[in-house]
């Protein structure tokens, strides 16, 4: 078999496996054999430039980045769609429609009304070409890159007869648990949780670099052909046809004879729409038969053969009272709305997150004003609009504050970002409390028994001034603080002599540096083994460790420069803390010790990880990028061009796989 073929075959195969596992979940190959068989490709093609595809199965990854995203327009304008309220809206639009088309019935197909970003994609000779946004609809942006990382979307097409050149249209969504699950990484991480799956589905089209895109659970529905119908006559088939081409359709669309199937399926979602693992905001109802939406037509802006179906989100309106500012443990501040007393869903709504002050400046919000609050499927209450007929003359426009609530230093915030930051990070009690939370939760001291209140209690009272004061905190400090029983005293002291013992990678998560959160913690620790390296080592030295970026080197780098943090660690030290790591992680041998390797290509004897593996465990170290620092590049077969060319101009040694094994034997 030549080249050629070969690529050509571990292609196909790879795209089928692609759609087996994410459209039809129905995997028939192992996850460890489907990479094998990406990164046998992924070496062919780097050794093989000339048979580059920009649509091959490796290009998901990500990796290209865009400055500027094209603007584009659309050869298929993109309307938007008229909504309807009730069941009588719809009784209304139908009877328009039977007027116009001289009808008596018509028959509709329902879909849901997928919350995300909206995406138009066009395939030529069944290879995806374009991604654009939706924009003003009339042009948007092309963020093809981005949108190639999205495992649901095909890349390439080979399923039945396809039209030369067709345009798709769907949604690409955030479903809801691999939003938490980002939230929760980003809190981790000390940054600001995201709003909303929709809002973060369409920022991530935008990311300039795809790998990041890649990193993110989106997918892609679609919801609608643009082609030359010839192939389908109604809009039920052009679901079924782009579901045979490979795209992923929802399976929850059906088939309304009349309008009172519509109307069942509409009070089935009203009561089910909670149960979905993405967010919908309502139903789309289209006219089934192609040649009517023909004849019907567009007005200015939206299809006369669609109407989207908003559900009812329970909204009640409420008066401001007023607008607190919470100030987190990195100092982000959070405008709460405190609102007077309402009832909503079933319980009792008296504050809704204000986010940022870009959002309070788009509400155009005053002191006093009547708003609305809605309660999303799963999201805390929200504030989606203020009565204005309701407004008071003399209330005042809620300026965003300037000082921080707590210890009135002046706010600051980075251009690129919408939070605002209270800078005083030493002396802000809610960060130092925050700071000590963080130091004791489970998953880093684990130090059981104080509440956020005590701690805010003991803090208050100068009892500790830091984390690295509870070390000195005596069962006679703390029980004369209210609520703190003797028995419950010594369990938290026993609690905190106990936390000694834990190891060195969850004693640096706990330290609550900006950026480094679990994983980061792992690998510094892994890397530096000490608590003195990690503070003297340089950000070049920080930034060649795997996945250790600028950002989380410049945030390690200030964090040591504060002369406070280099005193807490003294008297953890003094306390007995684990300041290194345990040496059950010391290498097996010190072979390597002092070299620094960077691993490439695909190797016979052993997985890439293998290798990192064992270069760990002779005391080398692996870096993910070549510097002058690298000792050697290990170069299995087909390593990439762009690595080899690097090693020569830095003059790094190259070795081969035998090589490194001789090295190891030596
Ligand atoms: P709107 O933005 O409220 O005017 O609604 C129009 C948008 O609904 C379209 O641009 C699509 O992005 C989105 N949408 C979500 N699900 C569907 C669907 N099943 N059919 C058509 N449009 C949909
Ligand atoms: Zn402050």
């Amino acid at each position: 078999m030549d080249i050629a073929t070969e690529i050509d075959a571990l292609r196909k195969e790879l795209h089928e496996h692609n759609r087996r596992y994410y459209i039809n979940d129905a995997p028939i190959i192992s996850d460890q054999v489907f990479d094998q068989k990406l990164a046998t490709l992924k070496a062919l093609e780097d050794a093989n430039p000339a048979f580059f595809d920009p649509n091959s199965p490796t290009q998901r990854v990500g990796g290209a980045v865009t400055k500027n995203f094209r603007t584009v327009v659309h050869k298929h304008r993109m309307y938007s769609l008229d909504n309807s309220y009730n069941r009588q809206d719809l009784l209304d639009w139908e009877a328009r429609m039977c007027k116009n088309l001289g009808v008596t019935q018509l028959d509709y197909t329902c879909e849901l009304k997928y919350d995300g970003a909206s995406i138009s994609l066009t395939y030529n000779n069944g290879q995806l070409t374009q991604a654009i946004t939706r924009g003003d609809g009339i042009q948007g942006d092309e963020v093809t890159q981005n949108v190639k990382t999205i495992h649901t979307v095909p890349l390439k097409i080979s399923n039945g007869p396809i039209p030369k050149e067709f345009t798709i249209r769907g949604e690409i969504v955030l479903p809801i648990d691999g939003f938490k699950a980002m939230n929760k990484l980003r809190i981790e991480q000390g940054e600001e949780p995201y709003m909303n799956p929709r809002n973060t589905a369409s920022g991530s089209l935008k990311l300039q670099d795809s790998s990041l895109v890649a990193a993110r659970p989106l997918e892609c529905f679609l919801y609608q052909i643009v082609a030359d119908r010839s192939l389908f006559n109604t809009q039920l088939e052009a679901l079924k046809t782009a579901s045979n081409w490979g795209f992923y359709v929802p399976k929850h669309y059906v088939h309304a004879a009349t309008m009172n199937d519509v109307f069942e399926f509409l009070n089935i979602w009203e009561e089910k729409r909670t149960s979905l693992p993405y967010e919908i905001d309502g139903v789309v109802i289209k006219v089934n038969q192609l040649a009517f939406q023909e004849q019907l037509g567009y007005t200015a802006k939206s299809p006369r053969w669609a109407m989207a179906y908003k559900f009812k989100t329970e909204t009640v309106e409420t008066q401001l009272e007023g607008v607190v500012y919470q100030v987190g443990r990195t100092g982000a501040i959070t405008p709460v709305a405190q609102l007077n007393p309402v009832l909503l869903g079933g319980t009792i709504v008296k504050r809704a997150s204000l986010h940022n002050s870009d959002f309070i400046e788009g509400l155009d919000l005053y002191f006093k004003d009547t708003v609305s609050v809605e309660k999303g499927g799963e999201i805390i209450p929200k504030i989606t609009g203020v009565n204005l007929k309701k407004r008071f003359p003399d209330s005042q426009r809620v300026v965003y504050a300037t000082t921080c609530p707590e210890c009135h230093t002046r706010l600051v915030r980075h251009p690129e970002e919408a939070q605002h930051y209270c800078p005083n990070t030493s002396g802000c009690l809610p960060q130092r409390v925050g700071r000590v939370a963080h130091f004791i939760s489970r998953k880093a001291m684990d130090i059981d028994g104080l509440g956020a209140e005590t701690i805010q209690l003991i803090m208050q009272n100068n009892i500790i001034n830091s984390y690295a004061d509870l070390y000195n905190l005596t069962v006679r400090d703390l029980i004369p603080l209210e609520r703190l029983a003797e028995k419950s005293a010594q369990n938290i002291t026993a609690a905190i002599a106990a936390s000694t013992k834990v190891p060195f990678s969850r004693v640096l998560y706990a330290l609550g540096i900006r950026y480094v959160g679990q994983t980061v913690a792992k690998k510094l620790a892994k890397e530096f083994g000490s608590i003195d390296a990690i503070a003297n080592a340089s950000t070049e030295s920080l930034e060649s460790v795997d996945e250790i970026g600028s950002r989380i080197a410049e945030s390690v780098k200030a964090f040591f420069s504060l002369e406070e943090n280099r005193l807490r660690i003294e008297q953890l030290r003094h306390a007995g803390v684990q300041l290194s790591q345990e040496r059950s992680d010391e290498p097996s041998s010190t072979k390597l010790s002092g070299m620094r390797f960077v691993v490439s290509g695909v190797f016979s004897t052993f997985s890439r990880d293998e290798l990192k593996g064992l270069i760990e465990q002779h005391g080398g170290k692996v870096s993910s990028s070549i510097s002058n620092k690298t000792t050697y590049l290990v170069a299995g077969d087909n390593m990439g061009p762009a690595k080899k060319l690097k090693a020569e101009s830095l003059g790094v040694s190259i070795i081969s796989e035998l090589q490194f094994k001789e090295l190891l034997n030596s």
